[in-house]
């Protein structure tokens, strides 16, 4: 089956741009996923054919960013995993507006806003996500969010239709949009900043970088928050209170700088990830009847 995909890949896309059995430890910042049977990076124009094989040939397709906020299966990816990077990397600014191509990294595109003089992205800078993940994440920081900024996003269906969605029609709220659900292909977003100056726009992503560095264990692969914060508490905090700091299974780890992390310290599989996770949750509930709910997404076969 993966053969023909790839074959058929090969009609439609440059060969660089398509890999079989490819490892998607490669392609996540936790550095742990088996293998995709083929994963592609199309650019958007290239998108609607790349759905139409897929859905004839009744192959899967999973789509992905950065892979910041995924734990992948140690099983890796049946079908297609459909990589928004590269290829769909730019950004265009029109006086206080910025298109930004989905696979565009938000470091990126916060860089050329400060550049231009354009405030109002400063939260984003240290998120290691695409554009396209932090509108389907509605990723946030710092008391801002990407809802405070997007205008519209430019989407694919899943059956190759362009769609512009405005900002009320992606059900923004917290680490969440609507995108998941009806299957869209984010391929560009615009976003809306205000004037400002360019050493204070630089001097706060200065800011927000050195927290970032004495307060999350960045020496370590992970994919960020490892649970989504829970109303009205924080869920590093639930955590250590639990007296979980530093927990263990195999190579999973919850963080011992930030226990809202669960890093890799080598060679972590998704199984112990996910039975820490599991382990985690559990403690915390016997001790405070808080559920944690996962903020990174559990995706192929585990
Ligand atoms: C060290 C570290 C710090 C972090 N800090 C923060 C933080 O402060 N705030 C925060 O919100 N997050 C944070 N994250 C998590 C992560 O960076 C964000 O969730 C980010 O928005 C994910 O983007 P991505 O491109 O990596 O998406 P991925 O992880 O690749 O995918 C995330 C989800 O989006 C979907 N997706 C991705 N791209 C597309 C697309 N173009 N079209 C349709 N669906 C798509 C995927 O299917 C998946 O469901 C952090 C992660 C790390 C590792």
């Amino acid at each position: 089956m993966s053969q023909s995909l790839y074959e058929i890949m090969k009609t439609i896309l440059p060969e660089e741009r398509i890999r079989e059995k490819e490892l998607m430890k490669n392609h996540t910042t936790f550095r742990i996923g088996g293998e995709a049977d083929v994963l592609v990076m199309p650019e958007a124009q290239e998108i609607p054919l790349v759905l139409q094989k897929a859905a004839e040939l009744q192959i899967p397709v999973t789509v992905i960013g950065n892979g910041s906020n995924l734990l992948v299966g140690d099983k890796g990816i049946r079908g297609l995993v459909l990589e928004i990077g590269k290829p769909a990397d730019y950004v265009e600014i029109e006086g206080n507006r910025l298109r930004v191509g989905a696979g565009t990294m938000l470091g990126k595109a916060a860089a050329q806003a400060a550049e231009a003089g354009l405030g109002g992205m400063e939260f984003a800078a240290g998120i290691p996500g695409s554009m396209g993940g932090a509108v389907v994440m509605n990723a946030g920081a710092y008391g801002g969010e990407i809802k405070d900024i997007l205008v519209e996003a430019k989407v694919i269906t899943r059956e190759g239709k362009e769609l512009t969605l405005s900002n009320e029609d992606l059900d923004l709220s917290y680490r969440h949009s609507c995108i998941p659900e009806k299957e869209y292909i984010v391929v560009e977003a615009t976003l809306e900043l205000q004037p400002k100056d360019i050493a204070e726009i630089r001097e706060r992503m200065a800011e927000l970088r050195q927290q970032r560095i004495e307060k999350q264990p960045l020496e370590y692969p992970s994919a960020g928050s490892t649970f989504k914060r829970p109303e009205g508490y924080f869920a590093g905090k639930l955590i250590m209170d639990a007296g979980l700091r530093g927990y263990q299974v195999g190579d999973a780890q919850v963080s011992e700088k930030h226990c809202g992390f669960v890093i890799n310290r080598g060679n972590a599989t998704a199984a112990e990830v996910k039975q820490l996770m599991q382990d985690v949750a559990e403690k915390v509930y016997e001790e405070y009847q808080v559920t944690l709910e996962p903020e990174v997404k559990m995706i192929g076969e585990f």
